[in-house]
C-alpha cells in the first residue's frame, strides 16, 4: 500500500471501479461499457403509513432495475436506515454480475426501505411493507422485477408483499402472479431449502476451496461478521464439518472463545436477543480487534465497507468468504492480494440466495415442490459451476477472483448484447 492515503469512494463508486478495472483487462465492448455502466431505472416512491398511535409517518422506498438482458429484473428488498440511492444503485449492479456468473436466467436490480425496523411494531411493519408494495405498483411482477428478502427482511414481509401484490391484480391473474416475490414461507408457496440458501452457498464454496487447497476444515478455525440470516446459516454450516467458530461481531458487540462458541445455540440465542452480546461461555472483546484474531477463514456477513485501507491490514487469515454484498472495498481488496489471503467474492459466495431464488420461481411457475435432496443438489451444481468458472478465468487472466467474477459476469453478458444488438 502506498504512504499516500487512499481516496474515499461511495459504495457504488467502488463498483464502477472494480467494473471499471474488470473491463479493462477483458477489453469489454465500448458499447457494451457504457450501457452497463449505468442503471436502467431508478424508482423512488415516498408512502405515508399510519402508526399504531394513530399519526402518519411519511416512508421513502426505493427500487432499482440495474439491467435485464439476462432476465427478469431480480434482486432483495433491504430495512435499513443506511439505505440509499447509492447504496441501492450498488447492490442492484452486483446482482447483475451475480445472476450471470450463476447462470441463471436473470438481470439485476435492488431496493429497500431507510428505516430501522427494531422501532416498530409488527403491525406497523406490516403497514409498511404493504404500502411499500401498492407504491412499488407494477414496477414488480412475476416475469419483470422480483423481490426477496434481504437485510432485516424475512419470509413474512415476502408474504405481506406477495399478498399485496395479488390483491391488486385481477382475480383470474391471483395464482398466476405467485412467483412475484421469492423467500417466502413455505406454505405461501416459498421453497424448501431457501431459508438457508445463501449460508449454503457460503459453506459449499468454502468446501471448494478447501478441496483445492488440501485444506483439512474439521481442523480449521473461523469467525464471523453478523449473525443474521447469512452469518448464522454460514457458521452451522461451516461449524458440521468440525471447524470451530472462535467469534462473532454483530451490531451488539463481538464475543470471543478460543475453546469454541456452539454456533446451534448462538442462532437460537440471537433469535431470542437480537444480538450476540452476553451469549454463555463467551468472553466480551473490543469491537476493534474481532479483525485481528488469528483464525483460518473470515466470514464478512453484514453490511459492505468493512475491509477498509483502515481495517484490513489486521487481518490474520487465509481465507475471506464474502457473504455479505460489497464487504470490501477497492482499498480492502489491494490489501487482501498485498497479503496473500485468497478471497470468495460475494457475487460468487453469496449467490445461494438468489439460486435458490430461482429455483422457487421455477417450482412456482410449474405448481411443483421439490424437497430439500433436489434444491441442495442443484444449487451444488449450480454454485460450483459458478466457481470453477471463476477459477478458471483467474488462472487465465491473472487476476484476483473478484476481478475473474466481473469478467465471467461481462463476457457473458456482452455476448448476448451483441446477439440481440440495440434497438431500434
Ligand atoms: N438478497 C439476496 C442477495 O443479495 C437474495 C436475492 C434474491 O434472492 O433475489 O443475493
Amino acid at each position: 500500500m502506498s504512504a499516500a492515503k487512499a481516496e474515499k469512494h461511495s459504495v457504488y463508486q467502488n463498483v464502477i471501479r472494480q467494473f471499471n478495472n474488470a473491463a479493462d483487462i477483458m477489453k469489454l465492448d465500448p458499447d457494451v461499457r457504457s450501457i452497463l455502466s449505468k442503471t436502467t431505472n431508478e424508482i423512488i416512491v415516498n408512502f405515508p403509513v399510519k402508526m399504531d398511535d394513530g399519526r402518519v409517518e411519511m416512508f421513502t422506498g426505493y427500487r432499482v432495475q440495474h439491467n435485464n438482458a439476462l432476465g427478469p429484473y431480480k434482486g432483495g428488498l433491504r430495512f435499513h436506515p443506511n439505505v440509499n440511492i447509492d447504496e441501492v444503485r450498488a447492490l442492484a449492479t452486483w446482482m447483475t454480475w451475480k445472476s450471470a456468473i450463476a447462470d441463471i436466467p436473470y438481470g439485476g436490480a435492488k431496493g429497500g426501505i431507510q428505516i430501522d425496523p427494531s422501532k416498530y411494531s409488527q403491525a406497523e411493519l406490516e403497514r409498511i411493507s404493504r404500502r411499500f408494495a401498492y407504491a412499488l405498483g407494477s414496477n414488480i411482477g412475476p416475469e419483470y422485477d422480483i423481490p426477496a428478502p434481504d437485510v432485516n427482511t424475512n419470509g413474512q414481509i415476502m408474504a405481506w408483499i406477495l399478498d399485496t401484490f395479488q390483491s391488486t391484480v385481477p382475480p383470474q391473474m391471483r395464482h398466476a402472479s405467485v412467483h412475484v416475490v421469492t423467500g417466502k414461507p413455505i406454505e405461501a408457496g416459498g421453497s424448501v431449502g431457501r431459508n438457508k440458501a445463501t449460508g449454503q452457498g457460503v459453506c459449499f464454496c468454502i468446501e471448494q476451496w478447501a478441496k483445492d487447497h488440501n485444506f483439512d476444515l474439521s481442523k480449521a478455525t473461523f469467525i464471523v461478521q453478523g449473525y443474521g440470516n447469512v452469518g448464522s446459516w454460514s457458521a452451522k454450516l461451516v461449524a458440521r464439518h468440525g471447524a470451530k467458530l472462535i467469534a462473532v461481531q454483530d451490531h451488539t458487540g463481538t464475543i470471543y472463545s478460543k475453546n469454541g462458541i456452539d454456533a446451534e445455540k448462538l442462532a437460537d440465542y440471537v433469535a431470542e436477543k437480537r444480538g450476540v452480546a452476553g451469549f454463555p461461555g463467551t468472553e466480551k472483546i473490543d469491537d476493534k480487534d474481532f479483525l485481528s484474531i488469528e483464525a483460518d477463514i473470515f466470514i464478512p456477513a453484514a453490511l459492505e465497507g468493512q475491509l477498509t485501507e483502515e481495517t484490513t491490514g489486521k487481518l490474520k487469515v487465509k481465507l475471506v468468504a464474502e457473504g455479505a454484498n460489497g464487504p470490501t472495498d477497492v482499498n480492502g481488496d489491494k490489501i487482501l492480494k498485498e497479503k496473500g489471503i485468497d478471497l470468495i467474492p460475494d457475487v460468487l459466495c453469496n449467490s445461494g440466495g438468489v439460486i435458490v431464488s430461482y429455483f422457487e420461481w421455477l417450482q412456482n411457475k410449474r405448481s411443483e415442490f421439490w424437497d430439500l435432496e433436489e434444491v441442495d443438489s442443484k444449487l451444488y451444481k449450480k454454485i460450483i459451476a459458478g466457481y470453477q468458472r471463476v477459477k478458471a478465468a483467474a488462472e487465465k487472466y491473472n487476476v484476483d477472483w473478484r476481478t475473474a467474477a466481473y469478467i465471467v459476469a461481462l463476457a457473458r453478458l456482452e455476448i448476448v448484447f451483441k446477439e440481440r444488438g440495440i434497438f431500434p
